[in-house]
């Protein structure tokens, strides 16, 4: 593939990386081709979460890059963390994945808002290979997680937490959990949304109660997890320095760095479809010539390239972004415009490479079709493409603008220009 060598999509030009980002973004390419790319049909068709690529993967030091290094990481930046999503969401997106969320994600959340103690257990639970789960998504609060029933009732020195999530990422794979769940004095008082850590197997009223059956992205479960007095210690709430009240705004901006990683999957996994086409374009031949010489294909190749080139530099721009106030996360805009674009595109480039590939990009004995499956998802896990368009377009017009029916009039008659 001429993806590995001669920079494929990169097209040679390194897009101002430096020298140590480069020498990182080799050795992940080099992993990737070596070890990921001969597992990926099997993770897809196995549906089996890959246990030994997770430990090739701490072995290789690709855990917890982005972890502090009092805390046993390299202290690594969101941008490194990209660099190696996108070589291993090449060859296989759930390797990808398991990349954003032992760097960013549910970890990046603690590392910023924990304690010593609850940042110590989830840097050591990640060195050792566990993948953390974010739970947010319930049945009936989806997009509008506001809407959360999940609750957690102070109860003496900690939490009895009750309540249902579905689509949880590594439901019965991972270890430690970060739970949303609103949040009640012992009087029944609403104090807010906060963050709960559980670590399964730990602690008792966690359960898996079913795995989703998915499109794509096999080998990565799906859970839906039932929380049934669960105990949490009040030394594992997480609770941001704005307090539960305002608490769910910052969880959630540390969720930034995690719309930056899925984005660059996206972006990886129309990478290794285009370097596919390319290869194929060049290879296949029909009416006496390579398919390549014919322009219908040369003007698609050179739209998926500029479509490629756009989301890479987008996601590069929010990687190494700082929100407001120097946040330690990306910026929201530019963390939302990447995720909207790169997904939206990347479900394109991957479309037109199975093109490429004629009847074969519709066999399993080829990846693009599990590729096309495994995209689809990245316009809806992490906020839809919807939702994050609502979030740019709120903060162009410096409102708040809430979904619910009488909110636009209330939002219209009090701009909230200062946030
Ligand atoms: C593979 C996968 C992995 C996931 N992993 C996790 C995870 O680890 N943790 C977790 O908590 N969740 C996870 N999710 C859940 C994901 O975050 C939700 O699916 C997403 O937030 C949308 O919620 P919903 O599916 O309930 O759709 P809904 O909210 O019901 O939306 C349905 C449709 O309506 C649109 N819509 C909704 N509200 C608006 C609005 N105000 N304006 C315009 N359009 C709107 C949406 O864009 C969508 O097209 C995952 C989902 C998938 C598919």
């Amino acid at each position: 593939m001429t993806g590995g060598t001669t920079g494929g999509t990169t097209g040679g030009m390194t897009l101002g990386l430096h020298p140590d980002e480069l020498a990182l973004q080799a050795r992940a390419r080099e992993f990737s081709q070596s070890i990921v790319r001969p597992r990926a049909a099997a993770i897809d068709r196995d549906e089996q979460y890959p246990w030994d690529i997770v430990r090739a993967l701490a072995d290789a030091k690709f855990l917890g890059m982005t972890i502090p290094a009092q805390y046993g990481g390299q202290g690594r930046s969101f941008l490194d963390a990209v660099l190696v999503i996108e070589e291993m969401a090449k060859a296989c997106t759930v390797t990808g994945r398991i990349i954003v969320e032992t760097n960013m994600g549910a970890l990046s959340t603690v590392m910023a808002y924990g304690s010593e103690q609850q940042k110590r257990l989830a840097a050591d639970l990640v060195l050792a290979g566990d993948k953390p789960a974010i739970c947010i998504t319930e049945p009936e609060a989806g997009s509008d997680a506001m809407a959360m029933t999940t609750r957690a009732d102070k109860r003496g020195d900690g939490y009895v937490v009750n309540g249902r999530k579905h689509w949880i990422t590594g439901g019965g794979v991972s270890r430690l959990h970060l739970i949303f769940a609103r949040v009640y004095d012992e009087r029944g008082a609403d104090l807010g949304i906060g963050g709960f850590l559980a670590v399964r197997d730990e602690a008792k009223g966690l359960r898996v109660a079913k795995r989703e059956s998915t499109m794509g992205l096999r080998g990565m479960p799906e859970g839906e997890l039932v929380f049934e007095d669960l105990e949490v210690p009040a030394a594992m709430a997480l609770v941001p320095p704005s307090g539960f009240r305002r608490g769910f705004a910052d969880l959630m901006n540390a969720y930034n760095s995690q719309r930056v990683g899925a984005g660059t999957v996206a972006m990886g996994i129309a990478a290794g479809a285009l370097d596919h086409a390319l290869d194929w374009a060049k290879s296949r031949e029909q009416f006496g010539r390579p398919i390549a010489e014919f322009q219908g294909l040369q003007w698609m190749l050179a739209d998926m390239q500029t479509q490629l080139t756009a989301s890479r530099l987008m996601l590069y721009a929010a990687a190494r972004s700082r929100g407001p106030a120097d946040s330690a996360f990306p910026d929201p805009m530019l963390a939302a415009q990447a995720k909207i674009f790169a997904s939206e595109a990347a479900i394109r480039i991957v479309n037109d490479a199975l093109q490429m590939f004629g009847a074969r990009g519709y066999s399993r004995e080829f990846p693009l079709e599990r590729m096309a499956r495994d995209v689809r998802m990245f316009t809806i896990g992490g906020g839809t493409a919807q939702v994050l368009r609502t979030l740019v377009a709120g903060k162009m017009l410096g409102w708040k603008l809430p979904q619910t029916r009488d909110g636009y009039a209330e939002a219209t008659a009090r701009p909230l220009a200062a946030e």
